[in-house]
């Protein structure tokens, strides 16, 4: 297949390894890396891998995505922009902005609604994808609408109210997967500096005071199941503090699994493993995961069989 289209990309990166840019630190190559901050290129790009039958990864700050150590087939791309602007009653936020800055930002600007985000280290594109919240607040709370890329490379606003929004969840993790959000605009509400920061700061706080912090990690390794926490129940199976290579299940908050050491993908799904198993068996509880895998495992070293 030809790859002259590529020439029109000139920054992007082959066998690039994504663990350069993933917060979390771990991940294999892909075969090709691009960054971009101008929304409408990124829309065009997206367009044309559709075209030329290249499978396109989206990659956001790396906290809630594992990429596996094979790494990504085709093009990963992150998207930049971080661009914040604020209108009446309401702000548009570029898919590449960090939620725990543009709380920070709204709060110098005394607007309030969006505390919550201080508790999601992630961008915007990848917290509308997977309905990411915290501390009672989340996306479907305060979005409006949003702006996506098809893979044909056209857009489109779509309502927040047609965003199929559940825990964790929203369309573009099923019938429009393959969608790459651009933007989004969320509701927000006029206040003052201190009430906002007071706010912000008690999320902080908290996170602060039940959450592994400054490490390595990729939050919630699984989500809640009804009535119930997923940190208690593998907490109560003794796996607080177990480790797997690099990898160790968080000792002071056991849904999260932290690379403590150049921990390998393959560290951390064997923790993950660890983990359901446990609590299926002694608690009867299957654990659904909420952290997503991307991309493909090592292949098997050279000479090793299946027996
Ligand atoms: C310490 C810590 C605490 C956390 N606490 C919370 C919490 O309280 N609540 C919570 O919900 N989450 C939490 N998380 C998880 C994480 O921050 C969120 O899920 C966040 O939304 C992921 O953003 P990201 O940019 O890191 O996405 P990534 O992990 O890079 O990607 C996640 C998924 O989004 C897709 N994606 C990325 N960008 C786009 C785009 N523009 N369009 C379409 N798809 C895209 C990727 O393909 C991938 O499948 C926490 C993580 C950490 C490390």
């Amino acid at each position: 297949m030809s790859t002259d289209w590529l020439r029109r990309w000139p920054g992007v990166r082959h066998n690039e390894p994504l663990s350069r840019h993933s917060q979390f630190g771990i991940g294999g190559p892909a075969d090709l890396f691009l960054r971009l901050d101008d929304l409408a290129m990124v829309a065009e790009l997206v367009g044309e891998c559709t075209e030329n039958g290249v499978a396109l990864t989206l990659l956001g700050a790396g906290t809630n995505a594992l990429v596996l150590d094979g790494g990504i087939r085709g093009m990963a791309l992150r998207v930049m922009s971080r661009e914040v602007s604020a209108g009446d009653g309401e702000v548009t936020l570029a898919a590449g902005a960090m939620l725990p800055r543009v709380a920070l930002d709204l709060a110098r600007r005394g607007l309030g609604g969006m505390e919550w985000g201080i508790g999601v280290p992630g961008t915007c594109g990848a917290s509308i994808w997977g309905n990411a919240g915290a501390f009672g607040g989340e996306v479907s709370t305060s979005l409006v609408s949003c702006e996506v890329a098809a893979p044909d490379g056209t857009t489109a606003w779509i309502d927040a109210a047609d965003c199929a929004f559940g825990y964790r969840h929203s369309r573009f993790k099923d019938d429009l997967r393959g969608h790459v959000v651009l933007r989004g605009r969320f509701a927000v509400v006029a206040d003052t500096e201190a009430a906002v920061r007071r706010r912000t700061d008690s999320v902080q706080a908290e996170r602060k005071r039940t959450q592994p912090y400054g490490v390595r990690s990729l939050g919630s390794t699984f989500k809640n199941p009804p009535g119930d926490f997923a940190g208690r129940l593998i907490e109560a199976a003794g796996l607080a503090g177990r480790t797997h290579g690099g990898a160790q299940v968080s000792p002071k908050h056991a849904n999260f699994i932290l690379n403590i050491d150049h921990a390998t993908a393959a560290d951390v799904l064997a923790l993950v493993a660890v983990a359901r198993d446990e609590v299926a068996s002694r608690f009867g509880v299957v654990l659904e995961r909420e952290i997503e895998v991307l991309g493909e495992p090592a292949a098997a070293p050279a000479g090793a069989s299946a027996s």
